[in-house]
């Protein structure tokens, strides 16, 4: 079945923002990983997947291109077991391509060099567990000089083209974090949660619920929590991804709620009813 056989089927994908948070998740049975689960057998099976990548930082975006791409284990120091795990999902280079084209005048290229890197594969390994959807990635143009660093703004209206993937059966997933500063990460997993850190995602959900995204984009306005929450942009930035692609009378529904290593925000949001 090709793309363009689905496109005027009823069914239009909700779109997914995933917190991963650690990798120790992909071999841990928690609220979180039992929501994962459970959600890949409620969601309608998608003919591909797009992740929105916190983890593939690029100057100017791409998309990955490869017919069977590897995965990559882009972490350290954890068990041995995670870097034996496999996740064969194969790539679909003709959505790619049509991704590159739809996308134009945003440059975004087509990528043979990058594989899986954990904010999808260790996320999918939950809720498609039998790795039989072609998966792509999307990358994050983070400039990586101060001359090109792109506006949040730039990365929403982006994100609003590839609103015709949902009409096709993509199923698009940001995979980030909300509040994510490992340098204020308590190391024991069920650590109380910080004030902080609950303050900002209680304001992210909020302003969720209300379809404000302007002020999700112009995060900086939260205050000290938002500095503290999100130091980078790496991990917040696929968030933005999801809501652009939000209709506004769709409703926000959140998969799951709460807090790991007392400041790294789970939160998992899907956007769109099923
Ligand atoms: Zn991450």
């Amino acid at each position: 079945m090709t793309l363009k056989e689905n496109k005027n089927e009823e069914l239009k994908m909700p779109v997914l923002f995933i917190g991963h948070g650690s990798p120790m998740n992909i071999i841990s049975d928690n609220k979180f990983t039992q929501h994962l689960k459970k959600l890949g057998k409620v969601l309608p099976k998608p003919k591909a997947i797009l992740v929105i990548s916190a983890h593939w930082l690029t100057s100017g975006t791409r998309v990955l291109c490869s017919k069977k791409p590897s995965l990559i284990y882009d972490f350290y120091g954890f068990p041995k077991e995670l870097y034996e795990i496999d996740y064969p999902s194969p790539g679909m280079p003709e959505l790619a391509t049509l991704i590159s084209k739809k996308l134009e005048s945003y440059n975004v290229i087509c990528d043979h060099e990058w594989g899986y890197d954990h904010a999808s594969w260790a996320i999918l390994k939950h809720i498609y567990p039998n790795a039989d959807i072609p998966v792509l990635e999307l990358s994050l143009d983070y400039g990586f000089n101060r001359w090109n660093v792109k506006p949040m703004e730039y990365h929403y209206q982006l994100a609003k083209n590839l609103t015709f993937l949902r009409e096709q059966g993509v199923l698009i997933i940001g995979s980030g974090n909300i509040v994510h500063n490992l340098g204020i990460i308590d190391f024991n997993v069920d650590a109380p949660i910080m004030d902080w850190a609950k303050q900002l995602d209680e304001t992210v959900k909020k302003n969720l619920l209300n379809y404000n995204h302007q002020n999700l984009i112009n995060f900086k306005e939260m205050g000290h929590v938002a500095n503290l929450g999100i130091p980078t942009w790496d991990h917040y930035l696929p968030l933005i991804y999801t809501i652009a692609l939000q209709e506004k009378d769709e409703p926000v529904i959140f998969i799951h709620e709460g807090f790991q290593h007392g400041s790294v925000s789970m939160r998992c949001i899907q956007i769109g009813k099923i």
